[in-house]
């Protein structure tokens, strides 16, 4: 059989390909040192089978998962986590303390999401949630410090996509693992030049200004890689960073010449999305809309239109 781990980034970092929507949407990554073993975020039930192939590749018992660090509580990347922290007995899971009380009752968050993709496509991608025992789980402040075998991983609370969000990073090996805090770069997103990446703004918290200090302050960690769920390590030079505060400018600016209006926002971001594929050289950026990238375009128009209607719907 294949081999789980779909790259490894040495220094203990490795990516479990989660295998949601075909593979090459939402990483799973491990963190290895000694005897010890973190993962970063669990994306769904269904990711469990290849990260404990990957797990037991690397010789990895269930009880050695010290840690299951949540970047938030979306479930593309915490639907797992009610599985998972049965599966690893000893596993903190560790989660910001905006999404910690989501994570043991997770009703508000599953009607949250129906709302956003309907019921049916939720049971499709998510199945049945399991909630979290509340002794298992730790909410930590901007800064605090875990280890894992020698390593030592920060947390940064970084709001913007989401109020619930952190960023993690690797000291030793300089790994940042962004969520969807610094956007998203499908695997397929690949060009000539390089990979090139998508900014995500999708329903119900997201918040411009946030989000810009988010990635700036993740450009003062981060330093040339970073390692975002949706996809791998991503390279921020070659212009991947310009063209996420770029696409940052132009999506509130499309939010409000629409005026809020869903239908306009979401034209005016098919054609950004084509600009974006000429500016970065990504001809799938600009051929696959019968695939993911159509999801990420329409959560992206919800959470423009949602975000102009909340903040400047009635001034
Ligand atoms: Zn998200």
């Amino acid at each position: 059989m294949e081999t789980a781990i779909t790259c490894d980034y040495q220094n203990g970092v490795y990516c479990v390909d989660s295998g949601y929507e075909g593979g090459g949407v939402v990483s799973v990554y491990l963190l290895r040192d000694g005897n010890e073993t973190a993962i970063v975020d669990t994306c769904s039930n269904a990711a469990l089978e290849p990260v404990k192939r990957a797990l037991s590749e690397l010789g990895v018992n269930d009880r050695e998962v010290k840690y299951i660090f949540l970047t938030h509580v979306h479930l593309d990347h915490a639907g797992g986590a009610g599985l998972f922290a049965r599966e690893f007995p000893e596993a903190t899971l560790v989660v910001h303390k905006r999404g910690g009380s989501h994570l043991v009752n997770t009703s508000r968050l599953l009607a949250s999401v129906a709302s956003v993709y309907g019921e049916s496509v939720t049971k499709r991608l998510y199945g049945d949630i399991l909630p979290v025992p509340a002794d298992r789980i730790t909410m930590p402040r901007d800064g605090d410090e875990f280890r894992v075998g020698s390593k030592t991983v920060v947390c940064f609370d970084t709001p913007g996509h989401a109020r619930h969000h952190l960023v993690y990073k690797d000291i030793p090996s300089g790994a940042v693992f962004t969520g969807d805090a610094y956007g998203m770069s499908y695997a397929e997103l690949v060009g000539p030049e390089g990979r090139c990446a998508i900014l995500t703004t999708s329903p119900v918290q997201f918040d411009p200004s946030a989000m810009r200090a988010s990635m700036r302050r993740i450009d003062g960690l981060a330093r040339g890689d970073i390692y975002p769920t949706h996809f791998g390590r991503l390279s921020t030079g070659g212009g991947v960073s310009d063209s996420l505060y770029r696409q940052l400018d132009l999506y509130i600016e499309a939010a409000e010449r629409a005026e809020g209006d869903i239908a306009s926002i979401r034209t005016r971001l098919r054609e950004l999305f084509k600009e974006e594929a000429s500016r970065q050289n990504c001809p799938c950026l600009a051929s696959n809309f019968g695939r993911v990238t159509v999801t990420a375009l329409e959560l992206n128009a919800q959470g423009l239109a949602l975000w102009y209607k909340k903040n400047r719907g009635k001034s």
